[in-house]
């Protein structure tokens, strides 16, 4: 047995700490960012902010908002084909602005061709809960063979060396960085194990980077401020669940408890999502994550301005000119 002593940090460890600035209104602030990939052909130019693979947040109507924004869905990975014929005959999306998710079965493998030749998708996430098995690896290895030129990523992981195996020997342009930080994520309780999502996103994002890749910091945003100090810590995109949950454009009924009104948010292993997708629990897995009960926050566009707003007045704090600099101006202060 081995312990590291050195402390890890989470968003609410820390607070960025104000510095001189020239930047006079949050308008001079700029979010889009373009990014070009380590395998990928692509360049991609937007607000590197992505909702959510969950079956409540990456949805076709979270979409529409977002992507008017700019901003990534990635879209879970329920929806079948027919789904997306149907959505692709009435109305298709933007191949820049969302991505669709996988597990590492090998019928995804015919999955993911129909859906990519139907959609033109620019972008892949390989999604399993442990990204640390091999065979995440060389199933990501396989994907690159066949779609050489699309931007993949893969996790979850939250440690340097699999960030760099991911990269190196998976052939991802993207890592997905957060064991157990989500907000409807059990796994901390059930297991034990976990990386403080901070330290994961800083040891993470320096890995990435140093060997040509980019990291995507996925749970335990709780409001802007947690965005910022993510990209003050490196992250080059962030994904979040909770945030966009609870609104109009998510599925599922409003529920009245004592005259306030409610919308259900569920982890994607809690006990709600695996009766919903596969009939069950398995009996010898217990679920690892939760069913929350979220107030309504009406629209989704309410919600995307509040995080660009406080995005753009963090960087007016500390005179960063986009989201870039802000990793390279801030100074964290331990709380
Ligand atoms: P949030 O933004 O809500 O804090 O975190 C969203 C992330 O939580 C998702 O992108 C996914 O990585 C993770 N997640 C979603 N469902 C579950 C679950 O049931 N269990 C665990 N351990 N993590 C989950």
């Amino acid at each position: 047995m081995k312990i590291e002593t050195t402390p890890q940090l989470d968003f609410h460890n820390v607070l960025i700490r104000p510095k001189r600035t020239t930047i006079y209104s949050r308008s001079e602030v700029e979010l889009e960012r373009e990014f070009k990939f380590l395998y990928a052909k692509y360049k991609w130019k937007g607000v590197p902010i992505i909702a959510a693979n969950m079956d409540t947040t990456g949805t076709f109507e979270v979409y529409d908002t977002l992507s008017q924004h700019k901003m990534i869905t990635c879209l879970h990975k329920h929806y079948n084909l027919k789904d997306y014929q149907k959505r692709f005959a009435d109305n298709p999306l933007d191949p820049e602005y969302f991505m669709i998710s996988t597990g590492i079965d090998e019928s995804a493998m015919s999955y993911l061709h129909d859906i990519v030749a139907l959609t033109g998708t620019k972008w892949i996430c390989v999604d399993v809960a442990n990204g640390y098995m091999q065979q995440v690896v060389s199933y990501c290895h396989k994907l690159r063979v066949c779609f050489p030129n699309l931007i993949i990523v893969a996790g979850n992981v939250a440690t340097r060396d699999m960030v760099e195996e991911l990269i190196i020997n998976g052939k991802v342009d993207g890592v997905k960085i957060g064991i157990g930080p989500g907000s409807a994520c059990l796994t901390r309780l059930k297991t034990g194990v976990g990386v403080p999502q901070l330290s994961a996103i800083i040891e993470c994002a320096d890995a990435a980077h140093g060997c040509g890749g980019f990291i995507i910091g996925d749970g335990g945003i709780t409001c802007p401020g947690d965005m910022a100090k993510a990209f003050g810590g490196g992250e080059d995109f962030v994904m979040c669940g909770g945030v966009f949950s609870g609104h109009d454009e998510n599925p599922g009924e409003l529920i009245e408890e004592d005259g306030v009104k409610y919308k259900l948010f569920y982890g994607m292993s809690s006990e709600k999502a695996m009766k919903k997708h596969y009939g069950g629990v398995a009996n010898y897995r217990a679920p690892e994550g939760i069913s929350i009960l979220v107030e309504d926050k009406g629209n989704v566009e309410d919600t995307v301005h509040q995080l660009l707003g406080g995005i753009r007045s963090a960087c007016t704090y500390i005179n960063a000119e986009n989201i870039s600099e802000i990793y390279d101006k801030s100074t964290y202060i331990l709380v």
